[in-house]
């Protein structure tokens, strides 16, 4: 199974990849975990894209894309691979289409977790922290018992800055520009399957797994 998968922040995709994984066992390749492990491996590509993170500058398409070539190169994605974070716009799917078919192989689907915009708000600005332990509460899955209050100590619990609505709202937004061309673009190779995912994480992964099973066969 060779998947891509896609959602925004809040969206539940890196649940969702644990439990691929547990079931398949199929590597799930982050572009973050990608990078790291280039580097640490000190690869040619490895070097390279540090020389530009050290700058704080972006990684240019041709050192990522190398060294997703190199990553599923390796004998684990021989089955399959879950890529996740790559790739991030047209050029580099293009590019994505193009090293794989030189592999031999193509991406079966692009799973797309969708949870609409004000559920994402929700989730994203639900933390609330102790000021007192730093305990960590989250209004929708982890509430305190008394609103406002920690349970363990009656510390004042607040609100982080980058968890506030404007924040969570303006990187949703940006998120969604950036991915929407991407979207388009797998829908238009009939590829991308889309899954509710405003369903309990359970159910989530029941779509999403019959999408899998009909790529393992
Ligand atoms: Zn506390």
């Amino acid at each position: 199974m060779n998947i891509v998968l896609m959602g925004l922040p809040g969206a539940g995709k890196g649940t969702q990849a644990d439990r691929i994984v547990e079931k398949y066992g199929t590597p799930h390749i982050s572009t973050g975990d990608m990078f790291r492990a280039a580097i640490q491996e000190g690869t040619e590509l490895g070097v390279k894209a540090k020389s530009f993170m050290d700058q704080g500058a972006l990684v240019p398409d041709e050192v990522t894309i190398g060294i997703v070539r190199e990553r599923l190169s390796k004998s684990d994605c021989d089955n399959g691979f879950l890529l996740d974070g790559f790739p991030r716009t047209v050029p580099q799917a293009e590019a994505l289409d193009r090293l794989l078919a030189d592999m031999g192989r193509k991406i079966e689907h692009v799973i797309n977790i969708q949870v609409e915009k004000e559920e994402l708000i929700a989730r994203l600005t639900g933390r609330r922290i102790c000021k007192v332990c730093g305990t960590s509460y989250h209004l929708l899955f982890n509430p305190p018992q008394v609103e406002g209050v920690c349970d363990k100590d009656g510390g004042e619990l607040y609100q982080r800055a980058d968890d506030n609505p404007e924040t969570v709202t303006n990187r949703l937004e940006v998120n969604m520009n950036q991915t929407a061309p991407l979207l388009a673009f797998y829908d238009s190779k009939e590829v991308l399957v889309n899954i509710d995912g405003q369903q309990d994480i359970k159910d989530v992964f029941k779509d999403l797994d019959a999408v899998l099973l009909e790529s393992v066969q």
